[in-house]
């Protein structure tokens, strides 16, 4: 594809400060457009675990490090159907397992705003680029928070669509029942577009849908869930790091705070509400996404996939050695906890317990915001506003740094969403520090447009920021 003039120099300046590509192509990349539309000719970037014809689906690993994906993915052809451009695939947690991309086996990946700061996970490289104005918008995914978390601590637009909005096909699994594709961009209006050309069914994944028309939500009242409120609930029951890392960080709480003026600015009412589940939410997460992510992983063996050794005595050494060569330890722990909370005996203890605690997260807020039936009568909220996450981007050491355990308590105000299967649009509402940090908006299913244009709204009134040295070369349409 031709590129802007100047592109490839300051695309060059920056990648070698973030690493956000793991592969960068775009000679590689064909746009399959027959009309015009409002993608034509726009490059973007997608994260390495999507697969794109002929590109990388090294999903972050040692072990598909040279994997090439032999077809792509159905949101992505939609959008070369549109007439965007791959330029190249971008890097992640291994397998989409973690909150900073350092997780990933490949390289590591900087925040633009602060080198010395990770760019959020999983989705770390595709907001790194979109941040650093390398692509106009990004494809990510988001099980638990990962696209959400990465364009918080990056400054930027992440939406998580409704689980079905948007084909997983050709996305790899993680968490089958709560992975979905998500957007990274720098502004809603290029958001909703890019929503619009890759949501509906698709005959490859059984498990999208396209909703019939529904009647936007009533109201103008956004309910807010109040940050102190969930961690003094937390606190109750869960003691030391886990309380701690629910703790909103002063300058999140500020942040939190200003989009609350600001949404009241616009007109809207705000009402405190509450979801007694939620506090149990990262236990029923991490207990759900490790089971099925031991189902999931258990196809890469270094048979069917990926790189194996190159001796083995029988078949059996040949797995072990692969996956013990090729998998990250996160990923190991990931595969061994979800077996352990799937033995048999064990799953009512375990496994069942996070299904009952889901469906009560899900029924929380079906109580405010309405639920799947087109009947939105009860419903008492547009929308939904929450914190992404208790800080901003950290660093790798020292005082600056998340340990692994307090990162996965962390989740906690992401993974709700994906346990309830709500669309989430996350947003940017404030620079502190030199840090950007942003706030999220849950809707009820498939009310995608609802939340779009409430935070269309708000970046009206307050544009989103850049860091420096950010230049725009493509017009966020
Ligand atoms: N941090 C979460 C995890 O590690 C979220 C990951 C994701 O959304 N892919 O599982």
């Amino acid at each position: 594809m031709t590129l802007p003039a100047g592109y490839i120099e300051y695309f060059k300046t920056w990648e070698e400060k973030i690493g956000a590509f793991i592969e960068f192509a775009p000679e590689k990349g064909r746009s399959a457009s027959k009309t015009a539309s409002p993608l034509s000719g726009l490059p973007f970037a997608v994260k390495d675990n999507i697969a794109v014809k002929d590109f990388s689906l090294s999903c972050g690993s040692k072990l598909l490090a040279d994997f090439t994906s032999p077809y792509t993915a159905s949101a992505v052809q939609k959008l070369e159907e549109a007439g965007a451009v791959v330029i190249g695939k971008t890097n992640l947690d291994e397998f989409g397992m973690g909150s900073s991309t350092d997780n990933s086996g490949i390289k590591r990946t900087n925040n633009p705003w602060d080198t010395s700061r990770v760019a959020g996970g999983s989705s770390g490289g595709s907001a790194a680029a979109v941040a650093a104005g390398l692509a106009p918008f990004a494809l990510g995914s988001d099980t638990g928070g990962s696209v959400r978390q990465p364009a918080s601590f990056c400054g930027i637009v992440g939406l998580k669509p409704t689980w079905g909005a948007v084909s997983r096909y050709g996305l790899v699994a993680y968490a089958s029942s709560l992975d979905t594709i998500g957007i990274l961009s720098g502004s809603v209006k290029l958001c909703r577009t890019v929503f619009n050309c890759i949501k509906g069914a698709d005959p490859l994944d059984q498990t999208s849908r396209t909703p019939t028309d529904r009647p936007a939500p009533p109201n103008n009242v956004i309910g807010v869930l109040s940050p102190s409120a969930i961690a003094r609930a937390i606190a109750d029951d869960f003691s030391g790091e886990a309380a701690k890392a629910a703790v909103l960080e002063p300058e999140v709480e500020a942040a939190f705070e200003t989009a609350k003026e600001n949404l009241k600015k616009l007109s809207y009412k705000l009402l405190e509400v509450e979801i007694s589940e939620l506090k149990y939410g990262v236990p029923a997460y991490y207990t759900i996404a490790a089971a099925e992510a031991s189902a999931n992983l258990a196809r890469f063996d270094g048979i069917r996939y990926g790189k194996r050794p190159d001796w083995a005595e029988n078949p059996d050494e040949l797995i072990d050695k692969s996956r013990d060569m090729g998998l990250g330890s996160e990923v190991k722990l990931r595969i061994l906890l979800g077996t352990f909370v799937l033995r048999s005996g064990f799953q009512d203890r375990y496994y069942l317990r996070a299904q009952r605690i889901r469906d009560g997260i899900r029924r929380g807020f079906e109580e405010h915001l309405g639920g799947f039936s087109e009947n939105t009568g009860s419903a008492k909220c547009a929308a939904i506003l929450m914190p992404v996450f208790p800080t901003r981007a950290f660093g790798r050491g020292g005082e600056s740094a998340l340990r692994s355990f307090a990162q996965k308590a962390a989740d906690l105000y992401t993974c709700c969403a994906n346990l309830a299967g709500l669309p989430a649009l996350a947003f940017p509402t404030a620079v502190a520090g030199g840090l950007p940090t942003g706030v999220q908006l849950l809707g009820r299913p498939f009310a995608e447009e609802t939340l779009l244009s409430i935070v269309e709204k708000y970046e009206a009134a307050h544009p989103f920021p850049h860091p420096k040295g950010f230049k725009a070369f493509w017009a966020q349409t």
